[in-house]
């Protein structure tokens, strides 16, 4: 099962919402109010993690970013071009499916 760990300090220290290191989801906000859009976007970045590894995922993924960067985009420019990040954006508005919400352990309604 996928580890979720709400009001984490790694996320606020990267002044980001959210961050997902292999099997785990680390978010800066508390558990409540229920944000299923933010956990399907980090239950996405999962998915394509378990697709090519960890070590392959991160590393292209900060390939991708820095590559913009060296080209002058800024730093908001450069993370929505990483093509890991326009696939969660994409896809974060589908709902989660029961085994999505089995798998984050999550009440199945
Ligand atoms: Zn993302």
């Amino acid at each position: 099962m996928i580890e979720v760990k709400y009001n984490h300090w790694y996320p606020k220290l990267l002044r980001v919402n959210a961050v997902t290191k292999k099997e785990c989801i680390l978010i800066a906000s508390p558990s409540e109010p229920f944000d299923e859009v933010l956990l399907k976007h980090e239950l996405i970045h999962i998915y394509q993690i378990r697709k090519i590894g960890y070590v392959k995922w991160k590393a292209r993924y900060l390939k991708e970013y820095l590559a913009a960067r060296l080209k002058g985009k800024s730093h908001a420019t450069a993370y929505y071009q990483i093509s890991f990040e326009v696939e969660a954006f994409t896809k974060e508005e589908e709902p989660l499916t029961e085994k999505e919400k089995q798998e984050l352990g999550l009440e199945i309604s």
